[in-house]
């Protein structure tokens, strides 16, 4: 799970983290006021949204202006201003995809002088296991674009959990950002507190981007992105209060309140299988045979008909799917729960693809039968690679 830029700061400002003051509005008549609260000169007014890049983004409408999701303001008026120029319009970055996002919410902050644009990042390492820090000179870019091209500029390395961190990481982070003097403690302070919070609210990634020095020569966090293990939610309440829905793709969403293990894809086969292993596989073979999946989507092991008609609404709802593969291997799930299943959905919600699907296992004579008797147009399969070849060349031709 995701938050925004401004909860992410809130949470950086409780565990003692340098960042500006700032007030989140989702009116524009509220953005005077708000900005009225803080300092100035100058103000940043800034989109908030689930994804990165907005400064260099675009917005789709006219009315928002040519420039990007984070503008300056020389006084109270611009910010408003600025703040109703954005508002309710679409951004669109290099993360958000052709269809951009809508802005719902603007935070105005106090404006920082810059003087450097610093790289500093979090993430849970899967190849050590161990949480590793990520840090590089070239701040306030694309970090992607900073690997690829000069890979030496970023330094990184892991925390041991059993001696955890010591202030040696810190001034491991500060050489590698160049900071001198006062900065060095600053440093030390900063990485502690970052590693405390990410470890306390079971982050997955926490990368502030740029971490600047400012002309003053004191160190801020100007923006920040917090991604959090979704499997420690349960445990993470206040976290779990941040969620905005409005974010997250409306199938995922819908998946996750079912308890479906559903991840959106790109192609144009919905899958609905039982099990991960299988459900891999399954898009593994969709792929040999010349198509992509468009879904990655487990049912589970003790689904009920209710979730199984869930999931194939899930699957349905994609515009982009142009046809269906159930493959399921019933051990713990019953082939004739899935038949059920599939029926119930499709008189509810219709059939416009075509659909394949491959029953094995438990009561899978008794599925077929349901299926059959239905008088649903499916087109039955025999095995794993028999069904991805039937689908495809239903899609494809
Ligand atoms: P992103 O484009 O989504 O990563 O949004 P950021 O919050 O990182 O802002 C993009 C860029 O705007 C930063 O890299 C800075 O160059 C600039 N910016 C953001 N806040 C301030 C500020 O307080 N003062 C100044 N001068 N520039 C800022
Ligand atoms: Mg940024």
């Amino acid at each position: 799970m995701n938050i925004h830029e401004y909860q992410a700061k809130a949470l950086l400002r409780q565990y003692g983290a340098p960042v500006s003051d700032g007030r989140v509005v989702m009116k524009a008549d509220e953005a005077k006021a708000a900005a009225g609260e803080l300092d100035g000169p100058l103000w940043v007014v800034k989109a908030q949204i689930h994804a990165g890049g907005r400064g260099k983004g675009h917005f789709k409408e006219k009315e928002a202006g040519e420039k990007g999701g984070v503008r300056l303001a020389k006084s109270v008026e611009e910010a408003e201003e600025l703040t109703r120029q954005m508002l309710g319009r679409t951004l669109v970055t290099h993360q958000t995809g052709e269809a951009g996002k809508q802005v719902n919410r603007i935070y105005i902050e106090d404006g920082s002088d810059i003087e450097r644009e610093l790289y500093l990042a979090l993430l849970v390492d899967r190849g050590s296991s161990r949480i590793s820090f990520v840090a590089s000179t070239e701040g306030g870019m694309d970090i992607e674009e900073v690997a690829a091209s000069t890979p030496e500029k970023i330094v990184s390395f892991s925390v041991d959990p059993a001696t955890g961190l010591s202030d040696f990481h810190g001034r491991r982070v500060a050489f590698a950002l160049g900071l001198k003097g006062a900065q060095v403690k600053q440093c030390v302070q900063l990485v502690k507190n970052l590693y405390r919070l990410f470890l306390e609210k079971d982050m997955e990634m926490l990368e502030i981007n740029p971490l600047i020095v400012m002309k003053d020569g004191n160190l801020k966090c100007l923006d920040a992105k917090m991604g959090f293990d979704n499997n420690a939610l349960y445990r993470q309440p206040d976290v779990l209060a941040l969620r905005d829905e409005t974010e997250e793709d409306p199938k995922e969403l819908a998946a996750s309140k079912f308890d479906l293990n559903y991840i959106a894809l790109d192609g144009e086969i919905g899958c609905m299988v039982n099990g991960a292993g299988l459900a891999m596989a399954t898009m593994d073979i969709i792929k040999l045979f010349g198509a992509e999946p468009a879904n990655f989507l487990d049912v589970g092991g003790g689904a009920t008909k209710e979730k199984v008609t869930e999931a194939f609404k899930i699957i349905t709802s994609d515009p982009n799917v142009k046809g269906i593969l159930v493959n399921i291997f019933g051990g713990i799930m019953r082939c004739d729960i899935i038949a059920e299943g599939i029926i119930a959905a499709v008189k509810e919600v219709g059939l416009q693809v075509p659909l394949v699907v491959r029953l094995e296992g438990t009561n899978v004579e008794l599925g077929k039968q349901i299926i059959r008797d239905s008088g649903l147009n499916v087109i039955p399969a025999d095995d794993l690679s028999d069904a991805a070849q039937k689908i495809v060349k239903a899609v494809k031709g």
